[in-house]
């Protein structure tokens, strides 16, 4: 492996475990209720949907929490196997300055840019339709 020095690799690893605390000690208080139950009689309808958006919102973010902590985990177990830091798709290293702003990448940018531009089954679908309409003449 020669992309990532183990200087670098330690600086990753340590913006990775500030990334896991923060998010750890954001996630823990999302799941508590902000209100006790106690002072919530006197709601209006107003007021209890404010409440359903923010249990809405809550829901979503601590589902990004998850993500991002598997995200982590993950990254940490290709660091235990020495596949950190190489792109899982072309298996070049992917650059420092990339990591450094997404230390859990699995692809260098330019896979990454065309895994996001593919979306494999819309596309495929797409294509099947186009070749379709193109080979059944009506
Ligand atoms: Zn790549």
């Amino acid at each position: 492996m020669e992309g990532l020095t183990k200087e670098e690799l330690t600086k990753l690893v340590v913006q990775m475990d500030a990334e896991e605390m923060r998010i750890r000690a954001v996630a823990g208080t999302a799941d508590s209720p902000v209100v006790a139950p106690t002072q919530r009689e006197h709601l209006d309808e107003g007021e209890v949907a404010d409440e359903k958006t923010v249990q809405r919102q809550g829901d979503a973010m601590l589902k990004h929490y998850r993500r991002q902590l598997a995200d982590i985990e993950a990254a940490r177990s290709r660091m235990r196997s020495g596949q950190y830091g190489v792109c899982i798709d072309c298996q070049q290293a992917i650059p420092f300055a990339r990591l450094q702003a997404y230390p859990t990448a699995m692809r260098c940018t330019a896979c990454q840019n065309l895994h996001e531009h593919r979306h494999p089954r819309q596309a495929q679908e797409t294509l099947r339709q186009a070749c379709a309409e193109l080979s059944s003449p009506s």
